[in-house]
């Protein structure tokens, strides 16, 4: 499976600023000749496959490996591509018309050795190559998994990182069990697991607590920067500082989706799944004030919750193992009463039927009902187990630093830990250690 793995650099400032303005100047050097072409040449559009020689001598000499060289000028052309796919449907796409001062630079296959679990990216001829120490996993495999490497800049973080695409070498395998597992995903618990035997619960309220800080922080700022005369020394800082804090709190995001999205993964192995249907939630953002279906506090809740994101990793990893993923519509999958088939609103994290006295676990009544739902085609045909598993993907901050930090009664009593395992439980609901 070819996958991109991201490692930091370590290079110093300078040379990867060099790299990547180096890269800057030919793509830009290609726009203006490109375009320069198309006004004085009879409106001749360029190709980087067709004027190769051309290009080239529009650019001029360059420390970059070849193939790096003709990659900056790919992009450009990529970029046009891009633009002519969208204009039909959007007027406002306009072709690539801004200098780049930088630009990711790119090794292609040809520029890439690994010597003693060092990766060799080669420069032009007469240049020093420059060399990056690899992590174990990635050391161990034969050179011709590695297709391409980026050296990528984010602004947010003001760091650059690598990006590394490698073949490898897994084949995904069908895999021969022929369960089924369903997964509800939710906006408090990511994701609640069960093939009707077995119940899972992945909990991470750090998913959420990471997107309410951003959005508080952020709203902070924003009322600063508003004060601010636009474009002043203040306002800059104030603006960089909003950028960062939002790369931050992405990037503590995606993380823990991938370990969630790993745990579903594993869970599934474990339940000897060789299916995992999902509800499909694409559309729960949709018309949520038009239709005054949410409250303010809860619209916010719903706009922030990286579903999207969660499926996509779910997805992928799941085909790695050769687990397919399904999605099916998820209407009333979390109201109808599993025992007797009564749609209720289900309050706080329990569901209570007002009809047969039904009570449970809500995300465990949400994946029932979708598990019933793919296997019989009906929702309520199937009850949920009695027992339920909390998971937490990852060892959590509080718990690591439980020893260290003040809780209340902490100093007389030196066996009360923060729970842990069993977060999310009911009547832990409201307690204030979290
Ligand atoms: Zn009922």
């Amino acid at each position: 499976m070819i996958r991109v793995q991201i490692i930091a650099c370590t290079l110093p400032v300078e040379q990867t600023r060099m790299l990547n303005r180096e890269s800057g100047r030919i793509y830009t050097a290609t726009l203006i000749n490109h375009y320069r072409t198309y006004r004085k040449a009879a409106h001749v559009w360029l190709s980087p496959l067709k004027h190769d020689r051309v290009l080239k001598a529009f650019c001029g000499p360059s420390f970059l490996h070849a193939h790096s060289y003709q990659a900056a000028q790919q992009d450009f052309y990529e970029a046009c591509k891009t633009a002519k796919a969208l204009k039909p449907s959007n007027p406002l796409a306009r072709y690539p018309h801004k200098r780049k001062f930088f630009h990711t630079t790119t090794w292609k296959n040809t520029g890439i050795k690994v010597v003693d679990g060092r990766m060799r990216l080669a420069l032009a001829r007469g240049h020093e190559p420059i060399w990056v120490a690899l992590p174990d996993h990635l050391a161990t495999l034969p050179v011709a998994a590695f297709r391409q490497v980026q050296l990528v800049y984010s602004h947010a973080t003001k760091r650059s990182c690598w990006h590394i695409t490698v073949e490898d070498g897994v084949v995904p395998q069908p895999t021969t069990d022929t369960g089924m597992m369903a997964v509800d995903l939710g906006e408090i618990h990511p994701a609640a697991c069960t093939n009707g035997a077995q119940a899972t619960i992945i909990a991470c309220r750090e998913l959420r607590a990471n997107a309410q800080h951003r959005n508080k922080k952020t709203a902070d700022l924003q009322e600063l920067i508003a004060r601010c005369q636009p474009g002043s020394r203040r306002w800059k800082k104030l603006v960089a500082s909003r950028k960062r804090l939002q790369a931050q709190t992405e990037t503590k995001q995606r993380d823990m989706l991938h370990k969630v999205s790993r745990a579903v993964v594993e869970e599934a192995t474990a339940m000897q799944a060789g299916t995992i249907v999902m509800g499909d939630v694409r559309d729960v953002a949709d018309n949520t004030k038009t239709e005054k279906r949410l409250s303010r506090e809860n619209r916010q809740k719903i706009s922030n919750w990286p579903h999207g994101q969660l499926r996509q990793y779910v997805t992928y990893k799941a085909a790695a193992v050769g687990i397919a993923v399904e999605l099916i519509n998820e209407a009333y999958t979390s109201k109808t009463c599993p025992a007797c088939g009564q749609r209720n609103k289900p309050k706080g994290r329990n569901y209570a039927c007002s009809q047969c006295g039904f009570v449970g676990h809500r995300d465990n009544v949400g994946s029932t009902n979708i598990l019933s739902k793919r296997m019989t085609g009906h929702l309520a045909r199937m009850l949920p187990c009695e027992t339920v598993t909390y998971r937490h993907p990852f060892r959590r901050a509080s718990v690591v630093r439980s020893d260290k930090r003040h809780v209340a009664g902490a100093s007389q009593n030196p066996h009360l830990v923060i729970p842990s395992a069993n977060d999310g439980l009911p009547g832990l609901e409201e307690s204030p250690a979290f």
